[in-house]
C-alpha cells in the first residue's frame, strides 16, 4: 500500500478571458511559425469533405453576390442571432434550410459535431454575445 501521499494538485484555475485571449494568440503564433502545416491540414479537410466545402462555397458566393439573403432570425426557433445555411444534402448546394447555430447542431447531419444540451447552451450563449448581434 502506498504510504507517502503526493502533494495534492493545485486547483486548476478557471480560464478567464485573458487566458482565452492568449490561447488565441498562441494559435496565431503557431500558424505563423509554420503556415504550411496548417494549410496542409486545411487541404486535407477540403479533400475529405469536397462536396460539403463546395456547398458552403456556393452559399458564400450567392450571399456575396446578393442573390441570397441571410435571414436575421432563425425560421425554426425564432432566435435573433447568426443564421447558418444548413444543407440536408451537400450534393444539392442550392437546397438550404436557414437555421441558427443551436438548431443547426441539432440536425441529423451534425449529430457527431455537438449534441449535448450543455454544448447547445454554450453555443447559444456564445452566439448571442457576438458583436454582429449589436
Ligand atoms: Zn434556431
Amino acid at each position: 500500500m502506498e504510504t507517502s501521499t503526493p502533494d495534492a494538485p493545485a486547483a486548476r484555475p478557471r480560464r478567464n478571458d485573458e487566458q482565452r485571449q492568449s490561447a488565441k494568440e498562441r494559435q496565431r503564433a503557431a500558424y505563423q511559425a509554420d503556415p504550411e502545416k496548417y494549410r496542409a491540414i486545411q487541404r486535407a479537410y477540403r479533400a475529405r469533405n469536397a462536396e460539403k466545402c463546395a456547398a458552403r462555397q456556393w452559399v458564400s458566393n450567392e450571399i456575396q453576390a446578393g442573390r441570397l439573403i441571410r435571414p436575421t432570425h432563425c425560421p425554426k426557433c425564432g432566435r435573433v442571432e447568426r443564421v447558418e445555411a444548413h444543407h440536408p444534402d451537400h450534393s444539392k448546394p442550392s437546397e438550404i434550410e436557414w437555421l441558427c447555430r443551436v438548431c443547426h447542431f441539432g440536425e441529423p447531419n451534425h449529430s457527431g459535431e455537438a449534441v449535448s444540451e450543455r454544448g447547445r447552451a454554450n453555443a447559444q450563449a456564445r452566439w448571442s454575445k457576438a458583436s454582429w448581434a449589436a
